[in-house]
């Protein structure tokens, strides 16, 4: 199985959420949403987990106090979601960030460390189950099971390795967490591919996971961004889930696109990605406005999200049928339906959200049902259709190319002895 992880990051994502629960295995609610909506979400979670087993994870976000300005305002102080979650986990951490300009942790002392971990590890345990209680407090009839509404695993606080002196950092926030958790935890790996390309680097980072009693592990790479990252690069990124599968530890991508899938053949477990954005991550170091981003469609064949009017123009110029999910052969006959429902005062976003977590979802029962080369075939048949129109269509964005699907393509072939045809292959970790 290969496990498909929503983002929730944002109060709107519960239509889907709440709606669609097909289209997902899991989802992770990142910290400072759920400090701030502590009513609704755990609710929510109840809600769903009554219904059915419902796995969810939620993002430590500590990580954002690492560098830069992004979670204060303009007079320094910690901004709205942030603080809300920065007064849940409280001291040390409050104290922290109002003497200091961030909370990195290869700067603050152990005991800090140790504090700050056990809070963020207490908070993914019991404060969804707290919140419960709370507002049934009065009403007897009511009983939760705390195993019902507690996340699926815990992840320790995450802290970008970028040298080797990282790695011991690491090594103590996962060990800190590991005395004080009492569910599973399944670490995130942030890195970069320039450090990973090292292979003693590699060995060193599957080591420390090795440590500890860890079967799966998330993975995020800073800015695996498809128009920038070199095909060697990609090459690295396979090598590195190779070698985690390997020493028995399943990783899963913290934020993937349609590569991670690829990887699924070299030992990928899931990827995971918010609703309508969020397949690479960048490490913010400024407040980017929280306002809303325009909409985008997510054109398989490019697997990539575009702005409307260029999937428009690339669309028609291909000549390609409208696409057949439920959502959109509802709403669309043609792409200028799209175009024009973006004009017109009605939504288009919940559309969109719903066609892409749907096209993510087929993209993982690809990979599990298909064969390596059948996929990278597809890809191919894509870029050959896809190339001309890119580079002759005046909307697609300078920035952009749709090179990424050979070097895609080629990474992954450079690599082909260490692939399974199929997951049946891969070996079963308990
Ligand atoms: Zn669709």
């Amino acid at each position: 199985m290969f496990e498909t992880t929503l983002r929730y990051k944002n109060l709107n994502d519960r239509n889907i959420v709440e709606g669609h629960p097909e289209y997902y295995d899991s989802v992770l609610i990142q910290a400072h949403l759920l400090a701030y909506s502590k009513k609704a979400v755990p609710q929510l979670i109840r809600d769903m987990a009554d219904e059915r087993s419902f796995n969810y994870y939620i993002d430590p976000m500590l990580s954002d106090f690492r560098i830069g300005t992004n979670f204060r305002n303009d007079d320094g102080d910690v901004r709205g979601w942030h603080s809300r979650f920065v007064n849940q986990l409280g001291e040390p951490l409050k104290s922290v960030l109002a003497e200091r300009p961030n909370a990195a942790a290869n700067e603050l002392p152990d005991n800090t460390l140790q504090e700050i971990t056990k809070s963020v590890v207490k908070y993914q345990e019991n404060f969804v189950y707290q919140r419960l209680q709370e507002a049934t407090g009065k009403s007897e009839d009511v009983e939760i099971n705390r195993r019902d509404v507690q996340p699926k695993a815990v992840i320790p606080w995450v802290h970008k390795i970028e040298r080797v002196e990282d790695i011991q950092t690491v090594r103590e926030l996962i060990s800190y967490a590991d005395e004080i958790a009492s569910l599973p935890l399944k670490p995130c790996l942030y890195t970069t591919t320039g450090f990973v390309r090292d292979t003693t680097n590699r060995s060193l980072l599957t080591d420390l996971l090795g440590e500890f009693d860890v079967s799966e592990c998330f993975l995020v790479f800073e800015e695996l961004d498809k128009y920038e990252t070199t095909q060697s690069e990609y090459t690295t990124v396979i090598d590195f889930v190779y070698d985690l599968q390997q020493s028995n530890i399943k990783p899963h991508f913290y934020y993937g696109d349609f590569f991670s899938n690829l990887l699924a053949y070299f030992g990928l477990g899931g990827t995971a990605y918010a609703t309508l954005f969020d397949e690479e991550f960048k490490e913010k170091t400024e407040y980017s406005g929280g306002g809303g981003l325009p909409p985008r469609y997510y054109v398989d064949s490019v697997k990539d999200l575009l702005k409307i009017d260029t999937t428009v123009d690339l669309m028609n110029r291909v000549g390609a049928p409208m696409c057949e999910c439920q959502f959109c052969s509802r709403q669309f006959d043609t792409w200028q339906d799209i175009a024009d429902r973006e004009q017109s005062e009605e939504a288009l976003k919940p559309t969109l959200k719903k066609h892409r977590v749907a096209i993510r979802w087929e993209h993982a029962r690809l990979v599990e049902e298909e064969s390596l080369e059948d996929v990278l075939e597809g890809l191919d048949e894509n870029f050959s259709k896809m190339v001309m129109a890119y580079s002759a269509s005046p909307h697609v964005a300078q920035a952009k190319n749709v090179q990424y699907l050979p070097k895609w393509i080629n990474a992954v072939k450079d690599r082909k002895e260490l692939a399974v045809d199929s997951l049946q292959e891969l070996p079963y970790i308990t």
